[in-house]
Parts: C-alpha cells; sequence; structure tokens
C-alpha cells in the first residue's frame, strides 16, 4: 500500500464542529488545515472597520484590492491564525459583531470570488483539509473525501453559546440561537454558492458522537481514499 495525497472538503451547517474535526484530523494526517469561514469573517471585519457599503458593488469592489489575507502558524496555538492586512485577527473575527454581519458578505458574488480563488489556489498541492459551506460543492467539486456534518439545532446552539459566553458572559442563549438561524438560513438560501450537501459527500450527524469517535469514524474514512494498492 502506498500513501496518496487528498483533498479533503467538510461542509455543514454553523456549529457542527467542523473546524473541531477539521484540526484533529489534519494533526493526524499531517495535513494542512484551512478555516475558509475565517476568510469570509476577516473580510467582513474589513467591511465593518471602513463602514462598506455592501450594496454598492464600486465600494466592494474597492474594498476587496485593499484586502489581503494570510494564515500564519501560531506556535501557541499549534493552529494557523488568519492575518487581514498583516494584523492577527484570529479572535477578533470571533465576535458577534462579525458573526451578525458575516453571511451578508459571504452571499456577495464578488466576495466569493475573490475568497474561492485563494482557496482554490492552496489545494493546488493538495494534503489539504478545508472546512466551510460550499467546498465539496464549488470550491473543490473533485475532493476525494467529501464529508457533510450536522449536528441537532439545540446541541449546535449549547456548544457555540459556551463558546462565546468563555469570551463575553453578557452574552444571552437567545442572541447566539438567533445569529445560528439567520445564518443558517442565509446561507442556504442565498443565489450564489449556497449551502448544500454534495451528492457524493458522506454525512456525518455528531449529535450523540463524542470528539474522539467522530475522529475515528472521519479517519477511516480519508484512510480508505488515502491508502492506494501498489500496483
Ligand atoms: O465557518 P464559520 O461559521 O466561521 O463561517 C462564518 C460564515 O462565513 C458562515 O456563516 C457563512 O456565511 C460564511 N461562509 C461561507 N462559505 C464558506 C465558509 C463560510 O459562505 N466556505
Amino acid at each position: 500500500m502506498r500513501k496518496k495525497k487528498i483533498i479533503i472538503a467538510i461542509d455543514g451547517w454553523s456549529s457542527c464542529g467542523k473546524s473541531t474535526l477539521a484540526k484533529q484530523m489534519a494533526k493526524e494526517l499531517d495535513y494542512i488545515y484551512i478555516d475558509s469561514g475565517a476568510m469570509y469573517r476577516a473580510i467582513t471585519l474589513y467591511f465593518l472597520r471602513n463602514n462598506i457599503d455592501i450594496t454598492s458593488k464600486k465600494e466592494v469592489r474597492e474594498a476587496l484590492e485593499s484586502i489581503t489575507l494570510e494564515f500564519i502558524f501560531n506556535p501557541k496555538s499549534k493552529n494557523s491564525d488568519i492575518y487581514l492586512n498583516g494584523e492577527d485577527v484570529e479572535y477578533l473575527i470571533r465576535d458577534l459583531v462579525v458573526a451578525e454581519k458575516v453571511s451578508d458578505v459571504a452571499a456577495i458574488r464578488e466576495v466569493r470570488a475573490f475568497a474561492v480563488a485563494q482557496q482554490q489556489k492552496m489545494g493546488k498541492g493538495k494534503g489539504i483539509i478545508m472546512d466551510g459551506r460550499d467546498i465539496g460543492t464549488v470550491v473543490f467539486p473533485k475532493a476525494e473525501l467529501k464529508i457533510f456534518m450536522t449536528a441537532d439545532n439545540a446541541i449546535r446552539v449549547e456548544r457555540r453559546f459556551k463558546e462565546l459566553y468563555a469570551k463575553n458572559p453578557n452574552i444571552s442563549i437567545e442572541e447566539v440561537k438567533n445569529n445560528l438561524e439567520m445564518r443558517d438560513y442565509i446561507d442556504s438560501h442565498r443565489e450564489v454558492s449556497p449551502l448544500k450537501q454534495a451528492k457524493d459527500a458522506l454525512i456525518l450527524d455528531n449529535s450523540q458522537l463524542t470528539e474522539r469517535k467522530q475522529l475515528e469514524l472521519a479517519l477511516n474514512w480519508a484512510m480508505g481514499k488515502i491508502l492506494v494498492k501498489n500496483t
């Protein structure tokens, strides 16, 4: 048996644990992990800071020309942080203020074209695992392994609430629930690259799975694609 480098695409609803799984898989497989949502969040942060009118194509186009995104390894967290024009914004982009606007920004055709072109470049050498909403359908339609993640709504809300509450104890569970529902609705109803399951994606419902179990399952799927018989 020999090992082949593949592309792994993970899509699914908000707060299903996509990035948790993707990071763990990347470590086990020694693959590059790319959080595509971080790119849309960083673009949104730039738009908010610069009061970009998202209904103006001209403003959006000019803003995108002023944005440089990079992923740089953080030795503390052992993960890559996203940099917006040279500034580490990994922490800032997780704020609810950004989450409130990100789905509207991500629905803009020009924004998607900007992000997707960079994502496809990153996948050129394979050995990559990327999570998002359109990775298996649009970014890498030929990805060797596609996983579509889902989990019960209440469980997703609780997970995201715990995460955000740790940073900001003023946050309410209602706010988090509304934000998840709003993002899922916009993400799955937008005209350009809506969130949907790729026909050849494997479904992973982790409502009742431990992190360990879901990792085992996904790694099994991955090894099925990575290991090829010597001919
Ligand atoms: O993955 P995360 O929840 O951080 O993504 C934030 C938002 O970015 C999503 O709600 C969605 O609007 C957008 N997104 C997207 N396409 C991707 C990844 C994220 O539209 N591939």
